[in-house]
């Protein structure tokens, strides 16, 4: 199978390709990147010379450079291109919009035009909005309606639309998956985690957001890859479906674990204003990927930490320049 993956350059695209490479010898990789700020070539240096991995440093919202890219054939679109910063999208939007809403069409409009095509529609758990703290028992599940709450939630909610629009009206092989929070190597140090680890290793304060409070249920990244693996493969046409973790926890006790592993004091710890309309809880009821294509994830918060704070640690080569580079960009965490 040819696979033109966009967003290769990011996080958890390049997770997938890193992969795929490994697990289907059989098959090659177009990865198909802006490069923006959250994208970097560094990441790809350990498959950059992979003879079935082709990188396209390109953008989704033209559509002559997806014709190009797509030019030698491609049987699969997995499409993770994006942006992915909720905070980045409070404070500017209509990139958000561009990418997520435009771009996304225009790899639909591809699509159409060559509709043998598979395409996987990477998404978010956030398109349904924000649960209660009260109520630990209630999770999103299939077929909820969405209620996004910040710019970024509201364009990936627009491109989940879009993309079933695009299944019901013309046909096409459609399918789209929401997750929740994704931890692992190689995700850029302006998100949360990255962000607190490698603040911690540099002897900096951990920053939180209000007062803590707010839940995430985090997902080991190849967890979250094996399960798009499995939609890819086996997924019905037009379906969507929920990819979740078995690790509930809010920021602050996250951060206090995070210290503990790295036998740093609590004071570390600095509380800044909260961000405007921060959701309080997501989390997803993942029972009917379970039964449909046999997922669930495998690792706990401990082992997705310990894994995580472990190759942060032996890599700071890839995340030093990348926080050199950001250095005066006002981001408290994603
Ligand atoms: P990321 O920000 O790390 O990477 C995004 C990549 O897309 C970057 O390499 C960037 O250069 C590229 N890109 C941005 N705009 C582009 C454009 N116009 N054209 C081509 N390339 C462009 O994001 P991520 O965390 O790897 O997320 C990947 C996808 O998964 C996103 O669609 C995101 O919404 C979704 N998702 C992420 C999480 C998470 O926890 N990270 C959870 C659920 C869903």
């Amino acid at each position: 199978m040819k696979i033109l993956v966009t967003g290769g350059a990011g996080f958890i695209g390049s997770n997938f390709i890193r992969y795929w490479l490994e697990h289907h010898p059989a098959d090659s990789l177009v990865n198909f990147d802006k490069l923006t700020y959250a994208g970097h070539l560094s990441t790809l240096k350990d498959f950059e010379n992979n003879p079935r991995h082709r990188f396209f440093e390109g953008d989704i919202q033209n559509p002559d450079a997806i014709a190009n890219a797509a030019e030698k054939g491609i049987d699969a679109i997995v499409h993770f291109a994006a942006e992915s910063h909720v905070d980045r999208s409070i404070y500017g939007p209509i990139d958000f919009v561009r990418t997520n809403v435009l771009g996304t069409t225009h790899l639909l409009e591809w699509t159409r035009q060559h509709p043998q095509t598979r395409f996987v529609l990477v998404s978010t758990d956030e398109v349904y909005g924000s649960l209660s703290l009260e109520d630990r028992s209630k999770k999103f599940k299939w077929g909820d309606p969405y209620q996004p709450r910040n710019p970024y939630a509201a364009s990936k909610a627009s491109a989940d639309h879009l993309s079933r629009a695009y299944h019901h009206t013309y046909g096409l092989d459609i399918m789209i998956t929401n997750c929740t929070n994704n931890v692992g190597p190689y995700q850029d140090p302006e998100k949360f985690v990255p962000l607190s680890i490698t603040n911690l290793l540099e002897d900096k304060p951990i920053r939180i957001y209000g007062d803590g409070k707010y839940i995430r249920d985090w997902l080991w990244v190849d967890d979250h890859i094996m399960g798009i693996e499995k939609v890819l493969l086996k997924g019905k046409r037009g379906e969507t479906y929920l990819f979740g973790g078995k690790s509930e926890i809010d920021n602050l006790s996250l951060a206090k674990r995070i210290l503990a592993k790295l036998k740093k004091q609590e004071s570390a710890i600095e509380f800044v204003s909260d961000r405007p309309g921060n959701d309080r809880r997501y989390a997803m009821d993942y029972s009917k990927t379970l039964k449909e294509l046999d997922w669930q994830p495998t690792l706990g918060i401990d082992e997705i930490l310990d894994k995580t704070i472990a190759w942060y640690q032996e890599n700071s080569w890839w995340w030093k320049p990348i926080k050199g580079r950001k250095e005066g960009v006002v981001i408290t965490h994603g």
